[in-house]
């Protein structure tokens, strides 16, 4: 006996959309890591209709999922620049980082007679993968001589380096356009920074972790978990509930749970959302009311808000999300 962990496309959908109204520029989904975890393959397929492109981390996963889409992909870290024509060729657009690379790419444009559209981080960039300080001008002056259309972008990481960051890429960029490189869009939001952004200036956002429901309370949880039900208990009948005193549980009734750490939960969620305590394969949840064995308890839904969900459990929506053992990895 399992928990169901699934993710419902719908939702994963209708938060696509409504990324697209909040931010107002084309959305790209990121679908690095396996799509979260859920599924690069499955994730385009489902999202085909409602992004403008996707984002995988390296050459080795956009090739495996190249097939999927017609939308346009790009890749958020370097590739080994004897890949960067191939990468081109497929009709993914490269991060370019190192004048090695960018040197590949103005090769391929050449032969083709048409300029290579490129991304260039700056630091911070996925990886580390993009042009320090110091790159940032021999690298404008090199690209400014040479075929290539320019995606310039950052990564917006935690909110009090944001002012810091945004002057630091402001900078960069000016100093691409004065060295006379073709830069013909910005990005530099993740879905935490474009959450906090509404109506961008960038030419497209980058959205991973939102599209599954996180940073914006009018989106919806992309994944549902019901556990069954195995046992139900008084509470003061119990002299302990797992490893947690009895005194903590504040309702009368206890409903155990089959859901765990097996199935990807952490122990830090014992304590919120009345998870009294959580083992391998089953957890103990206070109710008001006494539940059936056999029935199915929601711990997650559409309806349920997760960065309130993980509140106060120092996990992040990413680590949660990518660590559940979802329903369909079983059946494989
Ligand atoms: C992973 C990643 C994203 C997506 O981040 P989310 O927080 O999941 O939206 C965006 N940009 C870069 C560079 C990334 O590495």
């Amino acid at each position: 006996m399992r928990p169901r962990i699934d993710l419902d496309e719908d939702v994963v959908r209708r938060n696509a959309r409504r990324w697209r109204e909040h931010a107002g520029v084309p959305v790209w989904a990121v679908v690095k890591a396996d799509g979260y975890g859920w599924g690069a393959a499955r994730l385009m397929r489902a999202l085909q209709d409602d992004v403008d492109g996707f984002f995988l981390a390296d050459a080795d996963e956009a090739r495996r999922v190249r097939g999927f889409s017609r939308r346009p992909i790009a890749l958020l870290a370097e590739a080994p620049i004897d890949q960067t024509a191939t990468l081109l060729d497929d009709g993914v657009i490269p991060n370019v980082a190192s004048l090695d690379s960018l040197v590949a790419a103005a090769g391929w444009a050449k032969r083709r007679r048409y300029p290579a559209r490129i991304r260039v981080g700056i630091v911070p960039a996925a990886g580390w993968s993009g042009l320090l300080d110091d790159a940032i001008d021999p690298f404008a002056r090199a690209a400014a001589a040479l075929p290539v259309e320019i995606q310039l972008w950052t990564h917006l990481t935690a909110p009090e380096l944001w002012v810091s960051q945004t002057e630091h890429f402001e900078s960069a960029r000016r100093r691409f356009e004065a060295a006379g490189a073709r830069v013909t869009g910005v990005d530099v939001a993740g879905s935490l920074a474009a959450a906090a952004r509404p109506r961008s200036l960038d030419s497209l956002v980058r959205i991973g972790i939102g599209l599954f429901g996180a940073f914006r309370d009018d989106l919806e949880c992309a994944v549902r978990i019901e556990a069954p039900v195995t046992a139900v208990l008084r509470s003061d009948a119990v002299p302990s509930a797992g490893y947690r005193l009895p005194e903590r549980v504040s309702k009368p009734w206890l409903a155990i749970v089959r859901s765990g750490y097996s199935d990807g939960l952490s122990l830090r969620l014992a304590g919120t959302n009345n998870i009294v305590s959580i083992g391998m394969q089953y957890a103990v949840l206070a109710r008001n009311e006494p539940e059936r064995v056999g029935q199915t308890l929601r711990l997650l839904d559409a309806s349920s808000n997760l960065c309130m969900f993980l509140e106060n459990t120092g996990i992040s929506p990413h680590e949660f999300i990518v660590g559940l053992r979802h329903t369909e990895a079983e059946r494989l």
